[in-house]
């Protein structure tokens, strides 16, 4: 584009130079005096003029002693006759030579024509010639669809992402430095017999900095970077990704050593004839094309295939084969000292104040991705400025922290006086189901301001995330889950649809309990083969392979499970129906509860 600029101002100081050209070559000789009608019928008179030319606009006038001079002419009557009118002598007059200089020539009327309509178009002509000859010269072809985009990820060379931008992912980071060593020192591999991978693929949950990565390996590799999302592929007509690809390819073998980037590989790589959309042909079309580029790479060549994709699950098995990519990397969320680095890179180049305390916000933000940290960040630095503050606090950044996780508190949205109520009670009961049980987390804030979805929340500080966990904290959690629902019961003798998200939770965490961690009385058996690759979160429910009567079992088991969290509620709120009650009151009157009070109203060294 900036090429574009560069060829746009040319054409424009050709203009104006031809202009000027124009406007200094114009038959302007040495200005002759002007002088009025009279004065010439004056100059006729005393048989002072030799002769009067009549041109276009005006009259010129030599005297007998050969000077010159101009009149204004009229343009209505005849020169004559105006002359006579205005007092010359007849006499006089006829002694002076008249001439018509008036040009009757096609070109005096053709000229302004040709140049006030042609040169317009022969400007523009050039114009167009200009963009087509840059668009053709460069790569990014902008008339033609088919060849790939490429472009160097992170170009902007004031924001270049750089290692030292992507915190943690140490894992991640070795194994690609491994891989530009490839691509740099290819024999010392080649040597030992080793092969050098084709493909490699990054999986992780959105937000794990999968791009991030990607746009460091391109500024700190030094190797050619090609780089194209799987989006853009579906974005045109049919048979345009499948020739991008190509196109792409041609680019990096063009290049010798290369990476290929290929983000979102997911959005075209879905597994084969699923769509329900038409536009899986399309789709299908890009990946065959993908898959034939791959093969066709030499082994020793240097050509890397670089994939990221959220959902390795939905990827075409075709792609996972041995020889495409094969070597995959897991991105990981966060652990706490992660968090802590990302943290610090995105306050970089904030204003702080000096109660920041981010292994705080670290610690209270387990399962947030990198995206979502980077996120409270901005959250806190927009938060700050609403408030007029010229530095970021702690309270904005633990502010925020809720906002990302929940959504925005909706003030506006305000809770009738009995839905207030019961909002009341049904968080009061997750917190005091919580702190009455071993292996939970304090309880941190109780609201019952809506945000997101929720009526109201409780939040726990968890103290660290747990790799491992028993089957009495999942007991517990189950019963907590279930405290909300319990404590309605037990004050209004009903329940409300607030706690179906609660039960949603708990009955996963139930079914897992079962099936996956061999909790139950069924014994340690994992029922129902998870896919492969769903180890990033993802429900997916892979192949059953168990009869129906276990099937029957297993849903008792559950039933089970539930119940007894169930139990265990309803035995707490009972027996501790006051404190429920005292909780639940200042929560109608507050609104929200912090951790100091909240132990208070409980007692909590009472509780455990
Ligand atoms: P995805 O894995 O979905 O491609 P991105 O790479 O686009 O995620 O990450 C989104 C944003 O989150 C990044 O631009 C960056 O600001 C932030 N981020 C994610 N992971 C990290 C990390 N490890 N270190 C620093 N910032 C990160
Ligand atoms: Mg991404
Ligand atoms: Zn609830």
């Amino acid at each position: 584009m900036r090429n574009f600029f560069k060829n746009f101002a040319y054409v424009v100081i050709f203009i104006l130079a031809v202009a000027a050209i124009f406007a200094f070559t114009s038959p302007k000789t040495e200005t002759p005096k002007q002088v009025s009608l009279s004065q010439l019928v004056a100059d006729i008179n005393s048989a002072n003029v030799k002769s009067v030319a009549v041109t276009d606009s005006s009259l010129e006038i030599t005297y007998n002693d050969n000077t010159k001079a101009t009149a204004e002419k009229e343009t209505d009557s005849s020169l004559s006759q105006t002359l006579v009118n205005l007092g010359a002598n007849k006499d006089a007059l006829a002694k002076i030579s008249f001439e018509s200089k008036i040009d009757t020539s096609i070109w005096s009327s053709l000229i302004p024509l040709l140049l006030s309509s042609i040169l317009p178009l022969a400007v523009f002509a050039i114009i167009l010639m200009l963009i087509f000859r840059q668009a053709k010269g460069n790569a990014m072809q902008a008339f033609d669809f088919t060849k790939a985009k490429t472009r160097i990820l992170g170009g902007n060379p004031k924001e270049k992402t750089t290692f030292a931008d992507v915190a943690g992912l140490k894992e991640a980071k070795e194994e690609l430095q491994e891989i530009i060593d490839f691509l740099k020192n290819p024999d010392k591999y080649l040597k030992m017999g080793a092969k050098i991978p084709r493909g490699v693929l990054l999986m992780g949950l959105p937000g794990t900095g999968k791009t991030l990565l990607a746009k460091a390996i391109a500024n700190e590799g030094n190797v050619p970077f090609f780089s194209i999302s799987g989006s853009e592929f579906i974005e045109l007509f049919v048979g345009v990704g499948a020739s991008r690809v190509r196109s792409l390819f041609e680019q990096a073998h063009k290049v010798g050593r290369a990476i290929i980037f290929i983000d979102e590989i997911d959005s075209i790589g879905k597994v084969r004839g699923v769509g329900l959309t038409g536009g899986h042909e399309e789709r299908e079309q890009t990946l065959n094309q993908i898959l034939a580029e791959m093969d066709g790479i030499e082994s020793g060549e240097g050509i890397i295939v670089l994939g990221a994709t959220n959902r390795p699950e939905y990827l075409d098995p075709a792609l996972l084969r041995p020889g495409r990519f094969d070597r995959r990397i897991v991105l990981d969320l966060p652990d706490s000292n992660d968090r802590e680095a990302i943290l610090k890179i995105h306050c970089r180049q904030k204003p702080l104040a000096n109660d920041i305390n981010l292994r705080e916000v670290a610690e209270r933000t387990p399962g947030f991705s990198g995206a979502d940290i980077a996120n409270v960040v901005n959250e806190a630095a927009l938060l700050a400025a609403k408030r007029n503050k010229t530095e970021i606090n702690q309270t904005e950044l633990l502010e925020s922290i809720e906002k990302v996780m929940l959504g925005p508190e909706k003030k506006s949205h305000l809770l009738s006086k009995d839905e207030k109520k019961i909002a009341a009670y049904h968080e009061s009961g997750h917190a005091l189901v919580s702190s009455s049980l071993p292996g939970t987390e304090p309880v941190r804030k109780i609201s019952i301001i809506s945000r997101g979805m929720a009526a109201g929340y409780t939040l726990k500080t968890p103290t660290e995330e747990k790799k491992l966990r028993t089957k009495d904290d999942f007991i517990s959690e189950i019963a907590t889950l279930l405290g909300g629902m319990t404590a309605e019961n037990l004050i209004f003798g009903k329940t409300s649809t607030g706690a179906s998200n609660d039960l949603k939770q708990a009955s996963k965490i139930a079914r897992k309990m079962v099936k996956e961690y061999g909790m139950s009385p069924l014994g340690p058996i994992v029922f129902g083969e998870k896919e492969e690759l769903a180890f990033l979160g993802q429900e997916f429910e892979g192949q059953r392979n168990y009869s129906e009567a276990v099937a029957a079992k297993i849903d008792d088991e559950i039933a089970k499970i539930i119940k007894s969290g169930q139990d265990s509620a309803t035995q707490i709120l009972t027996q501790k129906k006051d404190t429920l009650e005292k909780i639940a009151l200042r929560l109608i009157e507050k609104e929200t509860i912090e951790k100091e009070e909240y132990e208070q109203l409980v007692g909590i060294s009472a509780v455990k």
